[in-house]
Order: C-alpha cells, then structure tokens, then sequence
C-alpha cells in the first residue's frame, strides 16, 4: 500500500539535529561498538526465544485453567493474576519487540510473531503499527503531532489542551476511567482510528478492504476466545465469565494506562511546541530523551515483563534494537547524557504513577501559571 505523511502536519516540523551533533555521534559510536562485541547482533537472543515460549505455554495454561476447568476462588484468583501478568508480558515485550522487527532477524518472522500475538490480545496489529510506529515515536509529546495525546473528550492530557470545567475532577474520575483504557479502545478508539484519525495523519491512504474484514474478524475470534470458550466449557454461567474476564481486563488496564501514560505524561517530562514554521530547538535525540522516563531500566524482572516500555529511553532511541540489550543502552545513554548535560531521567515504579497522578492533579486546574511553565517545557533542568 502507498501513502504518504500529510505535509501540513509533519513535514514542516523541522529539529535541529545541528545543534546536539557531538553527542548524537557519540552515542551512535557507543551503541555500534557495543552491539559489534554482541554475538546476537541488535536482535534477540536465545533468551528472547525462550521468553516467547514461555510466556505463549503460560498464556495457553492459564487460559485452559480458567476455560475449561473449576478451580477454588483463591486458585482461580491466583490463575487470573498469572495470566492478567502473562498478558501485559505478551504485550510489552513479545508484540512490540517483533512489532519493531527486533525479535528476530527475519522481517517474515517478526511480522507473524506480532500478528498472531496482537490478535491474541486483542490489539489489531495493522492499526497499531501506524499509530505506534510511525506517528507516536516520531512526536512524542509534541502536541497536533502525537497521536497518544490526542485531544480527550474527558481527559486533559497536555499542558497545552484547552481547559474545561470538567477537567477540575480530573484527578478523581481518572482512577474510574483508567480501568476502561482496553474496553475503550478495543469498542471504539480502533474504529475511530481505523476510519478517520489516519486520514488526519496520513495522504492517499487507502485501506484495502480485506483489512476492515480482518479487523472485525479478529476482534469477533478474540471475544469467543476470552468469553465464548469459556462460556461454553468452564460450567460457570455467561454472567460470571463476563465478571472474570472484565476482572482480568480492568486490572490489566489500569497497569498499563498508569505504566505508559506515566512513561510519557508527568512532572518530569517535557513537551515540545514547535513555532509557527515547524521549528523545534532541539535535536530528535534530545527530544526522545527529555519526553521519556525509564523505571527501573536495568532490572531482569522488570526487563522480563516489561521489555521496552521500563527502559523507555533506550526504546524511542533505538526501536529497533531487542529490549534484550536495553539493560546495556541504557547504561551508555546515561553516561553520555551526563557528559553533554542532556537530563537523563531515572525513576522506581511508584515515583513513576505518583507522578503520573500528581500530573493529572497539576493539569485539573485552570491556572495560567502552570500552563506557563508546562508549555514551556517542564522538567527540562
Ligand atoms: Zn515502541
């Protein structure tokens, strides 16, 4: 399919890669030195197979444990949080990594790991790959430009969206709508993306119509895996797979709208405005740098079921590169950041979802002086 991005949006967005020249070589030179001493090249490794299998045989159990089986309600809690874990591990880590083509060297395998697993998961790859690959890493955190923040009905998301009255309790129906993040997209933002946002982003973009049938399809095969089956087999009414299933999903929601907004969206981050002619003061690099926050970027564990999105950095930097080695990158970012004093930024989980709520509390009020300081770049010390 061709098309191409719509100029008015995004070709006059110009940044000034000039102006960070020597330490974007210098960190260029230290991830292909490092990557040159790697036997398993910028992809995965032994260990990233072993994940996928792991992960997909734990998925697979716990799914037949609660589909076809009847356990206690303390067994079947404890089945649900193994797969509720499984799920956001299938999702950060083996979805995205091959949805970047960083799983395997092979762009055929990549692509089939990510089809079959986001279709699992009820995420539809085709969509995702054009709001994640080529609008939300390229503008991150630039309002009119990234897709993730584009203008909420009910949320007020940037320091630069206009200010509703509504928007004063934020920070209250937050927590109820979070848990709705999946169900939210899945019912409606697909759709809206599939048959309009893209049209904004993208020129002579056509759908071919086999993609609108697999859309729905997909969707359909998802619902009868998660419910259906269940229903069907489980001895547990409609009702109560419906409550389990929302159980599972509302939890998983509520991690990940916290997880990756709080990545992009709180008190130490920036946001970019461009002038009027598409100007940004920066380099891309720095701008990937000052919009993202890692959480624990070098943890195993964390690595494990968060792949990419806990070393975050690493990831808007070098997308292409497996989180395997983000441990690594990371490491190499931070050192060469704090030689040209470009503020890496570092924080543990909960610091990360305070902030990220104490960010909501920050954008309910209707204070010129905050929308001030945000504009101008908060966090940017
Ligand atoms: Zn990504």
């Amino acid at each position: 399919m061709s098309y191409q991005v719509n100029d008015e949006i995004f070709s006059r967005l110009k940044f000034d890669n000039e102006k960070d020249r020597a330490f974007s070589s210098e960190l260029k030179s230290k991830v292909t030195t490092y990557l040159k001493n790697q036997s398993n090249s910028s992809k995965g490794s032994a260990l990233s197979i072993l994940k996928l299998i792991v992960l997909y045989s734990s998925f697979i159990m716990c799914w037949y444990q609660l589909a076809f089986l009847q356990h206690s309600l303390l067994s079947t809690i404890l089945i649900m949080a193994i797969f509720s874990l499984t799920y956001i591990a299938m999702a950060f880590t083996i979805g995205h990594d091959a949805g970047h083509n960083s799983m395997f060297k092979s762009q055929k395998i990549n692509n089939f790991v990510f089809w079959i697993t986001y279709n699992l998961l009820g995420i539809p790859p085709y969509i995702w790959r054009f709001t994640h690959n080529h609008i939300h890493h390229h503008y991150v955190n630039i309002p009119g430009h990234d897709i993730d923040i584009e203008k909420n009905p009910v949320l007020r998301l940037t320091p630069l969206a206009d200010f509703e009255f509504y928007h004063r309790y934020q920070w209250i129906y937050a927590l109820f709508l979070y848990p709705f993040f999946f169900f939210n997209k899945f019912f409606a933002n697909d759709f809206r993306t599939y048959y309009g946002i893209e049209k904004r982003y993208f020129k002579n973009i056509k759908h071919p119509f086999y993609r609108s049938l697999e859309h729905v399809f997909f969707k359909l095969l998802y619902l009868s895996i998660m419910v259906g089956i269940p229903t069907l087999f489980s001895g547990y009414s409609f009702t109560q797979v419906l409550l389990g299933y929302c159980a599972i999903m509302m939890t998983i929601s509520f991690f990940i709208a916290f997880t990756l907004a709080g990545s992009h969206l709180n008190l130490d981050v920036s946001f970019i405005k461009p002038t009027k002619e598409g100007h940004v003061s920066i380099s891309s690099m720095e701008h990937q740098i000052i919009t993202c926050i890692d959480f624990h970027p070098e943890s195993f564990i964390c690595g494990f079921i968060c792949g990419g999105i806990n070393a975050h950095t690493a990831h808007h930097l070098f997308p292409s590169i497996n989180s395997i080695h983000y441990p690594a990158l990371t490491r190499i970012i931070r050192e060469t950041c704090f030689t040209h004093g470009i503020a890496y930024k570092e924080k543990n989980i909960f610091s990360l979802w305070i902030s990220h709520y104490k960010y909501l509390i920050l954008l309910s009020r209707d204070s010129k002086r905050q929308e001030a300081l945000l504009a101008a770049g908060l966090g940017q010390k």
